[in-house]
């Protein structure tokens, strides 16, 4: 096999054992090096070392690849390319260009594809950000690009160079031209240009973590109101088939108030993955009125690629994600679906003989995911400026037949503080989002309290507080009715039912295809739900003045409520008012009561 520039001597295959590979006759290789496998010169991955052989996981189809074939080992690990021109890019999971090559060579990937991630000969127009002589660091800013219409690229000096800015271009460059020179305190020249390899196994270097302090703003009022995520927060969604794991992963790529979305499908069952590809293309950012695709970065692996780069893919993901956190931006990274990551997982431990732990899964699999998750977070970025920059993980998980007992569910909720908890008998009845606000939680809320008091006002966390209370109530009711009949219950009892069901249909339930309801302030989202509050305590007080059961339950305000959400945003303080007046009106009659 013909070798390229730091490709070092060739081994040769001994097995081939699916995506598994073992060579023997390179010494050289360490842990995680780059491997091209045989002939066709795949892309594989050292995982161990044993006894003079070295274990290779294959990302790409290793059928036809024989024992006696070449491996040559790159001496590098498992990097991203990262630079202008990953917004709108669609990759597989280890970064190759799948729009590309698809230009290239069609729908399906030919094995040992070299296409470059990022563009060489497209010109990017640097605007320099310092001048020649500034004092620069790790993570100061050099200069910016406009990478699309939405997202401003920074260039940043990277992690591990000082010194003194020597020279600084402007104008039209390629990704591998000089930017800048830096001069180190030895002499040393640096040439900077705008591209950089970061090994996706190692998390890039940030100041400081900051405690998450405001919440990932969705416009999903079961989210923002009942179990909000924070930015720089980690949250876990199952996804049984048909409960409406899309819509509220697409919502959250459309609405939520993250700058930036990495979608990262590690391949679903059919072409699941595929649909992806199809349909985010297509959705436009409601904010701006442009191409969501201006502000993502697409990882997609098709049912039809190997296991192994499932199991590359989130680190692929998570890496980018991090040099736009660096940038000072608020990212949003969708993991879809981590089940399939974690069977990549199982699959190649299988092939390497390692003791199984439960149900198959390698003992490791819970560090594994709690590493992952542990990339996400708030941070001071590197720099002397104090950016900050948040990364936000939602990972959903698809456990077989629903069982939230299973390893991949129960090592993500040991290591997530949010669960929204999807479930079928929701989506079955048509309430969406099908989001369980029995069984879900949110460990958020305490470091959010601050945020939501000044935001919205010191009522919002006692009227969530207050709901809550009302929907578990109600379960229990609904316990005790089904026992022994509606004639067990109290009039109070029963208008804390009418409550609840308002609580559910009129605020949690949300249609994502109404033009109104599909996204709710913060704002809008407490003032609905102080409206159904302050209608409970009505009925309470006048049920307890003497007024009739069946005036309370058919109270047309309650109409009203209902109607709230449908209200737009530039119309419903009005609105608000208006109702607030009537229940006010209702409770105390003209001549006082
Ligand atoms: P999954 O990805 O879990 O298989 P989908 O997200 O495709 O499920 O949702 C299935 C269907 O449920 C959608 O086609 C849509 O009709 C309905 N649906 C889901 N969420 C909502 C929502 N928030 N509002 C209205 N309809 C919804």
């Amino acid at each position: 096999m013909e070798m390229r520039e730091g490709e070092q001597a060739a081994g040769v295959i001994v097995r081939v054992n699916g995506p598994v590979v073992t060579a023997e006759g390179l010494p050289n290789a360490h842990m995680y090096d780059v491997v091209r496998v045989g002939e066709g010169r795949l892309v594989g991955e050292v995982i161990g070392l044993e006894r003079g052989r070295v274990v290779i996981q294959v990302y790409e189809e290793t059928g036809g690849v024989s024992p006696g074939e070449p491996v040559v080992t790159t001496g590098l690990p498992l990097s991203v390319e990262l630079g202008p021109g990953l917004m709108g890019a669609i990759y597989d999971g280890i970064q190759r260009p799948l729009n590309l090559i698809r230009e290239q060579v069609g729908d399906f990937i030919v094995r040992g594809v070299e296409e470059p991630a990022l563009d060489r000969e497209k010109a990017w127009e640097f605007i320099p950000r310092t001048e020649a002589g500034a004092r620069v660091g790790p993570g100061d800013v050099l200069g910016v690009i406009q990478e699309t219409e939405a997202i401003e690229h920074r260039v940043l000096v990277p992690p591990d160079i000082l010194g003194r800015v020597g020279e600084i271009r402007s104008g039209a460059l390629r990704i591998e031209e000089t930017a800048a020179v830096i001069e180190g305190e030895g002499g040393d020249r640096r040439e900077i240009g705008m591209v950089q390899r970061w090994p996706v196994r190692t998390g890039r270097p940030y100041a400081r973590k900051l405690p998450p302090a405001a919440p990932l703003i969705s416009g999903q009022r079961v989210i923002d109101t009942f179990f909000p995520v924070a930015k720089g927060g980690a949250a876990c969604i199952p996804g049984p088939f048909g409960s409406g794991k899309t819509v509220v992963q697409h919502q959250l790529s459309k609405w939520s108030n993250a700058e930036i979305i990495v979608f990262v499908g590690c391949g679903e069952r059919g072409n699941e993955m595929t649909d992806v590809l199809k349909e985010f293309p297509h959705l436009t950012d409601p904010h701006t009125g442009l191409p969501l695709m201006q502000r993502t970065v697409l990882i997609a692996n098709t049912s039809n690629m190997p296991v192994a780069a499932r199991e590359a893919s989130v680190y692929t993901g998570i890496t980018i994600a991090e040099y736009f956190r660096d940038m000072g931006y608020d990212v949003a990274l969708m993991a879809d679906s981590t089940s399939r990551w974690a069977e990549a997982m199982r699959e190649i431990s299988g092939r390497l003989e390692e003791m199984p732990g439960e149900e198959g899964y390698p003992a490791y699999l819970g560090t594994r995911v709690a590493s992952f998750y542990e990339r996400a977070g708030r941070v001071q970025c590197l720099g002397s400026e104090a950016r900050e920059g948040t990364i936000t993980v939602i990972g959903a998980v698809s456990p077989p037949g629903g069982d939230l007992s299973e390893p991949v569910v129960q090592s993500t909720l040991r290591t997530v503080s949010v669960f929204w908890s999807l479930e079928a008998d929701l989506a079955y009845q048509r309430h969406f989002p099908a989001i369980s606000w029995l069984r879900s939680y949110s460990l958020y809320l305490e470091q959010l309290a601050d945020y939501f008091s000044a935001e919205i006002g010191e009522g919002f966390l006692v009227d969530r507080g207050q709901a809550m209370e009302i929907l578990q109530k109600e379960a229990e009711l609904q316990e005790i009715v089904r026992l022994i009949g509606i004639d067990a219950l109290s009039q109070e009892e029963r208008l804390l039912l009418e409550t609840a069901r308002s609580i559910r249909e009129d605020f949690l339930h949300q249609n994502a295809f109404d033009d109104v309801d599909t996204y709710s302030s913060l704002g809008k989202q407490a003032s609905m739900l102080r409206l159904i509050l302050q209608a409970h305590d009505s009925s309470l007080r006048r049920l307890e003045a003497g007024e009739p059961m069946e005036g309370l339950l058919d109270d047309p305000v309650r109409e009203r409520i209902a109607r709230a959400k449908y209200v737009p945003e530039e119309e419903f303080t009005e609105a608000y008012k208006a109702i607030a007046e009537e229940i006010r009106g209702i409770d105390q009659p003209a001549g006082g009561g």
